[in-house]
């Protein structure tokens, strides 16, 4: 848990910083979040964490953190192919068993865009 909520405080303070340099005193109604899943991080405790969290920032109160996954694909310069490593096979090639050295991704966790809480009025009009 200790790690998803450092996690959390981390990505409030990069919220902060950015809703200081949009210059628009708007709520946030969600914040999109990529996640890969090579990252360790739990998206539950991610998720309820941040639902804790955003209650001190006052343009956070209603907003809704929206995960997207990204899968761990790795790629094996033997093979020259892409694979999904598997932890059974200590993320090893599939094909050639050759050790995992180039990850094309699952390493992300970074914001991938927030949406404002009044974005569908402004449409309508
Ligand atoms: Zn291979």
């Amino acid at each position: 848990m200790p790690h998803e909520v450092d996690m959390t405080k981390a990505l409030i303070l990069s919220l902060k910083e950015w809703w200081a340099e949009a210059q628009e005193a708007r709520q946030v109604k969600a914040v999109i979040l990529q996640v890969g899943d090579f990252t360790c991080v739990e998206p539950d405790l991610l998720t309820r964490s941040f639902a804790q969290q955003r209650l001190s920032v006052p343009f956070l109160q209603d907003a809704e953190l929206v995960i997207h996954p990204i899968p761990f694909v790795a790629h094996c310069r033997a093979c020259v192919q892409d694979y999904q490593p598997d932890l059974g096979l200590h993320y090893a090639c599939p094909t050639c068993q050759a050790p995992l050295h180039d990850i094309r991704s699952g390493r992300e966790l970074k914001i991938e865009r927030v949406e404002w809480a009044d974005e569908m009025a402004s449409i309508k009009m």
